[in-house]
């Protein structure tokens, strides 16, 4: 700590203060298009934990209607932090290298594709987590 984080091309540079002791994949058809492999892998911290180190004017974003956005770097298209509501960054968790956190839950289990075997998890959703503030709370513990 604090963990380093970049995108491929080292453009987009950023920093987390927290401890990154869990994280999950999401095996939603969204996140599979998103990063173009079975699930994305990232864990969610407080907005005060992160800070922008560079880069942060290099991000485009997309906006799905239904809510999910994605945001990367226009120069490699790796995926880069994003705010979750107002008081939360979510974290692809590929950026970090030194970051090793146990794989805590699989979300969007439903949808996952047929050739992705997932490792063993403590939580296993067939969607979303219903309470998301106690998702990240468990993230965090
Ligand atoms: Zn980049
Ligand atoms: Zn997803």
């Amino acid at each position: 700590m604090p963990y380093q984080g970049s995108c491929l091309c080292g453009t987009v540079t950023f920093v987390v203060k927290s401890p990154i002791n869990k994280m999950y994949h999401c095996h939603c058809s969204l996140c599979q298009k998103q990063g173009g492999g079975c699930a994305n892998a990232a864990t969610i911290v407080p907005i005060d934990q992160f800070a922008w180190q560079s880069g942060e004017q290099n991000i485009k974003q997309w906006h799905k209607s239904t809510g999910f956005s994605s945001h990367f770097c226009s120069s490699c298209g790796s995926p880069v932090p994003n705010k979750v509501g107002d008081s939360l960054m979510w974290i692809p968790l590929g950026l970090v290298a030194e970051a090793a956190p146990e794989l805590a839950a699989h979300l969007w289990l439903s949808a996952k594709p047929t050739w992705s075997i997932p490792a063993k998890a403590e939580r296993n959703y067939a969607d979303m987590p219903e309470d998301l503030g106690e998702f990240v709370r468990f993230l965090q513990s």
